[in-house]
């Protein structure tokens, strides 16, 4: 037991961990090269030029050497508190209530223009609300961009001499996919193993749920909430997997209505520990 202890101390003094942003750019290729998750490939293509060469080769290079991401570039809670705020996120969070109408507004003559183009009477009776409505709830589903981690995390964090893997499994999650601004909904599991601090278990819903309510790609979505987590709690080990159904690919072209996209993010020793990966995968298997 207490020789396990140790490996995990060991493997989280190592260069990589737990500073989630270095790992952010290594498990993209590794996720890839295990074939765990190809099947939104086709509807999500990389952009070209986006890292090729395996992880393995790179380890030893400066974090400088990293392709440029915001997610690699800033850390994951700025100094005011936001999370990777998209660029109006501020705007947004400061807007008078004035304000927040006139973007209502705004975004309904936008949607009104959509159901025009798209051969609609938008003066009849079904639709006549529909570009306030549909305003509104394009505000709520990308509520996550106003979120605060410091009001979602409120006094949550506790010291706690605990040492064994905490996990949450099938925390539901609704979000939008960025390429096609359709749904993607499904379940997030999340582990950690805590380093003297423990978060609230209802905390780590609200997290995921911060995240999700946004434009997403499952993979960012994934990192996201491990790398908070791990910025959070400076834990020894994060792992995350998402299991979602993307409307994109659902209810178009391929029609693969049963599809489920499987995406993880694994930091520290949940990275560098085949035995603690393991057990968290035997965990999530367990009905
Ligand atoms: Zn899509």
């Amino acid at each position: 037991m207490s020789s396990r202890i140790e490996d995990i101390t060991d493997s989280i003094t190592g260069s990589e961990v737990p500073n989630g942003a270095a790992a952010y750019a290594e498990d993209e290729t590794e996720q890839r090269e295990e074939g765990q998750e190809t099947n939104s490939k086709l509807l999500h293509p990389r952009p070209s030029g986006f890292r090729k060469e395996p992880y393995y080769k790179k380890l030893k290079l400066e974090q400088s050497t990293r392709p440029a991401s915001p997610y690699t570039l800033n850390p994951p809670i700025d100094s005011d508190g936001l999370s990777w705020p998209s660029i109006g996120a501020r705007q947004r969070i400061d807007a008078t209530s004035d304000e927040t109408k006139g973007r209502e507004q705004r975004i309904a003559a936008a949607v009104k223009t959509i159901l025009s183009e798209l051969g609609e009477d938008v003066s009849r009776e079904g639709l006549l609300e529909t570009p306030e409505r549909y305003a509104r709830a394009m505000l709520f589903f990308t509520k996550g961009y106003e979120d605060n981690i410091r009001d979602v995390i409120k006094r949550a964090v506790f010291e706690e001499d605990h040492d064994e893997m905490v996990i949450v499994k099938d925390i539901e999650i609704f979000s939008l996919c960025e390429h096609h601004l359709v749904p993607f909904f499904g379940n997030v599991h999340i582990a950690y193993i805590p380093n003297k601090k423990v978060l609230g278990l209802s905390k780590l819903a609200r997290l995921a749920e911060m995240y999700s309510r946004r434009f997403q790609v499952q993979e960012r979505l994934t990192k996201q909430i491990a790398m908070a987590l791990s910025e959070i709690l400076q834990p020894k080990g994060v792992a995350v997997v998402i299991e979602a159904k993307h409307m994109c690919m659902v209810s178009r072209g391929v029609q693969k209505t049963s599809a489920v996209t499987t995406t993880s993010c694994m930091l520290g020793c949940f990275r560098t520990q085949q035995k603690t990966r393991d057990e968290f995968l035997t965990l999530l298997a367990r009905k």
